[in-house]
């Protein structure tokens, strides 16, 4: 008698035991689809592999000195400044750390020296070779005597096999993201302040020809200019692809 009542006993918490179970399973999958995905995203995010990488990224000129004119009145300096500032998050997404030498309308160095010119470049690489970046981006826009000439070209200093890298597939990017019909060659060069003067790997992008009221156009319009960016963030990662994954040390 005492036997039974023990082993109807164990029968009865078993039997709760499965109802138990069984609620809880139909209750697990009764929740909402969106409550699981939301689960999923507050899972911990993978390293980006770009963590560690330093990039500048250099609108140039700026303040007193607007840089080339547009034939209907765009001043180089504030597109560069947009495209910069358009780059920067692009680049931050994928983990890297951004460097800008100026994020508003101003002259760097000392304004009120006698050649604000040469005060401003200097202070620009003395930021650059500072920031010990991997890889800086100065970001222009072209002009040209010829109106019809258009489309970008990116510069680097002579002889820097870094810089020509980096060149060619910034160029191979701005070509394929802006779909130029007649792509330019990447130009080496020794004259350049900024290219001459910098010890880090440094190109210059002249995205487009202002002298060209077509591209003048394209480069007052947001979208026009995303691409651009877009372009320069595709250059600067597969820069930084090829530059360190043949090296024993990565350096990222
Ligand atoms: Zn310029």
């Amino acid at each position: 008698m005492h036997r039974n009542r023990i082993l109807s006993t164990i029968f009865i918490i078993t039997g709760l035991f499965l109802v138990f179970l069984m609620l809880f399973y139909l209750k697990e999958k009764e929740k909402p689809e969106e409550e699981i995905k939301q689960e999923e995203i507050t899972e911990p995010e993978e390293k980006s592999i770009y963590e560690g990488a330093v990039v500048v990224v250099d609108p140039g000129h700026g303040g007193k000195d607007p840089g080339k004119v547009g034939t209907a009145g765009t001043l180089e300096k504030d597109i560069n400044l947009l495209i910069a500032m358009e780059l920067k998050p692009l680049l931050e997404e994928e983990g890297i750390t951004v460097v800008m030498t100026r994020e508003e309308d101003i002259s760097l160095g000392n304004t009120e020296a006698d050649n604000v010119k040469m005060e401003d470049l200097n202070e620009r690489v003395r930021l650059i070779d500072g920031s010990g970046c991997h890889l800086a981006v100065s970001i222009h826009q072209n002009s040209f005597q010829d109106k019809s000439v258009a489309g970008p070209q990116v510069f680097y200093y002579e002889g820097s096999e870094g810089g020509e890298t980096a060149a060619n597939v910034m160029q191979q990017a701005l070509n394929r993201e802006l779909s130029v019909q007649s792509p330019r060659s990447i130009k080496a060069n020794g004259d350049y302040w900024l290219l001459k003067k910098t010890k880090a790997t440094l190109v210059i992008a002249e995205c487009a020809f202002l002298s060209n009221p077509e591209e003048e156009k394209l480069l007052n319009e947001e979208a026009y200019r995303d691409r651009i960016a877009l372009a320069l963030k595709e250059g600067i990662l597969k820069y930084l692809d090829v530059s360190f994954s043949s090296e024993e040390n990565v350096i990222y």
